[in-house]
């Protein structure tokens, strides 16, 4: 047997360009253009990449973008000061500080600082709180995306057995909250989960965000199940080269699951295509304007 690949390069490209329509669209009526600003900190090199790409997505969907590039060394008051400034700018509808901070700035501070209504990933409390609660909030962006994946295979996720390998605030927590909202009985798998591997197989669904590169081996996956992988991960070849891999192992995933997203080129992009729409999101209701579609 061999597993689906959920192209989600495609699937995101596909939620720009209906962000780029609805912002196009928004101008005609409201006579302004939705805006993004970034704010990075110091000079980590992922964070450089991830900031410009987010960059140029962001003005190809038709949106502002306002980078705010700081020194790594800039006092922490000077970043709030920053963030209060974004969140009285009728211009700027989502405010994004790229993480990680350096170490002598408090990033829930920092996070929590930043207006609710323009928080467009999701880390605010009071977003956390709401998801939480079911009610209405901006939700973060990877596991949005990753749920958009499995809406699309599936259509309705309720009563299938998920299984979440992390507990991160921005990845495995949501998640799993996004899961259940959709009815799907939710398992948070974690470093101290014992016998993981058994947990895993009994996932129809299994959404792998732990950091631990090709960790899900094959006989971790149940027979035709949806597999989600989030990890990032860089590892060195044998030539000497890095190249990208995920937290499952694809070959053999490949041979066992029903379906598995690739790495790059999975969830990757529906990170940034989530932004955009939880942006555009912001915009609509900053004018009262239902969400869009
Ligand atoms: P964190 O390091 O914050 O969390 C990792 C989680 O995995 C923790 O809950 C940890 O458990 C758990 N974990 C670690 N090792 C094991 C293990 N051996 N067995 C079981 N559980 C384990 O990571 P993030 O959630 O921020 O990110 C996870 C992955 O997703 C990373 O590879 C990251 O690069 C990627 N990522 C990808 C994004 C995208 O756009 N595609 C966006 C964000 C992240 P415990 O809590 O017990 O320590």
């Amino acid at each position: 047997m061999t597993a689906d690949v959920i192209d989600g390069k495609a699937f995101a490209a596909g939620i720009r360009a209906r962000v780029a329509e609805g912002v196009a669209a928004f101008k005609a009526s409201q006579g302004f253009t939705p805006g993004l600003a970034v704010v990075l900190v110091g000079e980590d090199p992922a964070s450089q990449v991830y900031v410009r790409n987010k960059h140029r997505q962001t003005l190809e969907a038709g949106m502002e973008s306002f980078e705010h590039r700081l020194p790594a060394d800039t006092p922490q008051a000077d970043i709030l000061a920053l963030v209060e400034k974004l969140n009285a700018d009728p211009a700027v509808n989502g405010i994004l500080v790229q993480l990680p901070l350096p170490d002598h700035v408090d990033a829930d501070l920092v996070i929590n600082s930043v207006s609710a209504d323009k928080d467009v990933d999701g880390f605010h409390i009071s977003n956390v709180g709401r998801l939480g609660a079911g009610l209405k909030a901006m939700v973060p962006c990877t596991p949005l995306g990753s749920l958009m994946l499995l809406r699309d295979r599936h259509g309705s996720l309720s009563g299938m057995n998920a299984v979440v390998l992390g507990r991160s605030n921005i990845v495995g927590k949501p998640m799993a909250q996004l899961l259940l909202k959709d009815s799907c009985t939710v398992t948070i798998a974690h470093s101290r989960t014992k016998d993981i591997e058994a947990v895993c197989r009994g996932a129809d669904i299994l959404v792998a965000a732990v950091g631990r590169p090709e960790m899900v081996r094959g006989s971790w996956i149940r027979p035709g199940a949806t597999v989600i992988d989030v990890g990032i991960n860089r590892i060195e070849t044998p030539e000497g080269k890095t190249r990208l891999v995920g937290d499952v192992h694809f070959a053999e995933a490949m041979e066992v699951a029903g379906a598995v997203t690739p790495v790059p080129g999975g969830v990757g992009p529906m990170t940034i295509a989530c932004l955009l729409a939880n942006t555009l999101t912001s915009a609509h209701r900053s004018v009262g304007l239902p969400d869009p579609e």
